[in-house]
């Protein structure tokens, strides 16, 4: 599908005679729309860490017989999309490995902006990598790095590591939590119910895991997990300016997922808002590309005071196998995915409210499968603003030529999409959805990063090393 995908979903737990292993897998299933390629999850008990990882789907790599002999009461997971290095087993997540400090295990969601000088500092230093990774240059890092305890050799590594990282840390006795100093992603901390506490990537999956009293890990932080008051250190100072990424709130997140005080779905419903407040359309009914459209479809219709129907049933499975169709069932392009609902589009000028478009590969389709259906007109309205720039930190949303808004003017879009009209919501509507003036990254839309970047970088850049 034509949207951005997200690196990685990580989870830690320290929770004293329970079943981590068990834990970590429900709450990484939690988490599996934030990564759907491979999985992992590494279990420590006070002497050694136990690891098991694969790729595929979170249901697919674990199984009773592969969780069991992960025993111990300190727990990481991970579940990967690549945006970094391609999807093999050697990306797969937490990476282990033997330190002179003993084991150590970790999993990282985001994506460094200078990684090719952290490799480089690496290998000229007689390190050997296994993998094209930015998150195995951090655990090597982590290992050589100076200081008395893990929290100390963190807080000395991190003013090295520009750019996104929610980091979950596994050492023989311990878990730790780590956000960047800019905040780029949501990264949360809960008790759990029997004791411990547990830390993920959305409070979704905290909730799953029957935490209470949670709150964010703070820009800059390292946490440490323990059973009772958590030890808390501000290894750096968050920067002036956070750089929270907007996209969360559009179309990553869960939509019960709460983040800067903010629930998902009610952002979702108010981008509708604004949208139609900016974008108003001559139409019969509003219908959302589901699922991730659909609080914004409410917000629409609340405002527009056009009524709200169901126009497409999505095959929610679909896109979670390895099994490539056919070509004759590739030529079937979206309606792999969507079916339409002719009797609630026969006849009806639609407006179809979609949270963004990237490459721009699917909107046309969807709106043709709209008009097959008998809609008489399709007015297309998107819940963010044309993304015309690469995202560095950790979204994948290719490169500059992918970006079908960077090579077509508005017009040109509408042209290529054949929809009867299009708006994107402008950025101030978006922000003002947020509730929020400050303190976002917006540099997909705007070009303007948070922080410096290397704008020939590309996703698989370090594989021509290592094949
Ligand atoms: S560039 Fe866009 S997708 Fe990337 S972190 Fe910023 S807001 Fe998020």
């Amino acid at each position: 599908m034509d949207k951005p995908q997200h690196e990685c979903g990580v989870i830690g737990i320290y929770a004293p005679n329970e079943d981590v292993a068990r834990m970590a897998f429900f709450g990484l299933y939690a988490l599996q729309h934030r990564g759907q390629e491979a999985a992992g999850i590494a279990v420590a008990d006070g002497q050694t860490i136990r690891l098991h990882k694969d790729v595929g789907m979170v249901a697919q790599v674990f199984t009773p017989q592969n969780l069991a002999p992960l025993a111990g009461h300190f727990a990481i997971g991970h579940t990967r999309y690549s945006t970094t290095g391609s999807s093999n087993l050697r990306n797969a997540q937490p990476f282990l490995i033997e330190t002179l400090h003993g084991p150590l295990a970790l999993a990282h969601n985001g994506n460094l902006v200078n990684t090719a000088e952290l490799r480089r500092e690496l290998l000229q230093r007689g390190v050997g990598l296994q993998s094209s990774s930015d998150s195995e240059v951090m655990t090597l890092m982590l290992a050589g790095a100076k200081g008395d305890t893990w929290a100390e050799r963190l807080e000395n590594t991190m003013p090295k590591w520009q750019g996104a990282y929610c980091l979950t840390v596994l050492t023989r006795d311990g878990v730790y939590a780590v956000r960047d100093p800019w905040g780029f992603h949501p990264l949360s901390i809960g008790q759990l119910p029997s004791g411990g506490h547990a830390v993920a990537s959305e409070t979704g999956a905290l909730r799953t895991l029957g935490c209470v009293a949670i709150r964010e890990v703070k820009p800059g932080e390292i946490i440490a997990l323990s059973n009772s008051a958590l030890r808390v250190r501000q290894a750096l100072p968050p920067q002036p300016e956070l750089a929270r990424c907007t996209f969360e709130h559009i179309y990553f997140s869960r939509p019960d997922s709460f983040w800067d005080g903010l629930s998902t779905h009610q952002v979702r419903v108010r981008l509708g808002e604004e949208l139609a407040r900016e974008a108003p359309a001559d139409a019969d009914v509003v219908i959302p590309v589901p699922d991730s459209s659909t609080p914004a479809a409410i917000g629409y219709a609340r405002v527009s005071g056009l009524p709200h129907n169901d126009g497409f049933i999505k095959n929610r499975y679909i896109g979670r196998t390895f099994i490539q169709p056919t070509d004759s069932l590739r030529k079937q392009g979206v309606a792999l995915k969507f079916l339409a609902l002719e009797e609630n589009l026969r006849g009806q000028r639609v407006v179809m409210i979609d949270d963004s478009i990237v490459r721009g590969n699917t909107a046309g389709p969807l709106v043709q499968l709209l008009r097959d259906a008998g809609a008489r007109e399709v007015h297309l309205r998107i819940t963010c603003p044309p993304i015309a720039h690469p995202c560095f930190m950790g979204i994948d949303m290719g490169t500059y030529a992918d970006l079908i808004a960077h090579r077509m003017t508005l017009e040109e879009m509408r042209d290529h999409i054949k929809c009867d009209s299009l708006h994107f919501l402008s950025l101030a509507g978006m922000m003002r959805a947020l509730g929020r003036t400050s303190g976002y990254c917006n540099a997909c839309f705007t070009g303007i990063y948070p922080l410096k970047v290397d704008t020939a970088h590309t996703k698989t850049g370090f594989e021509k090393a290592i094949v």
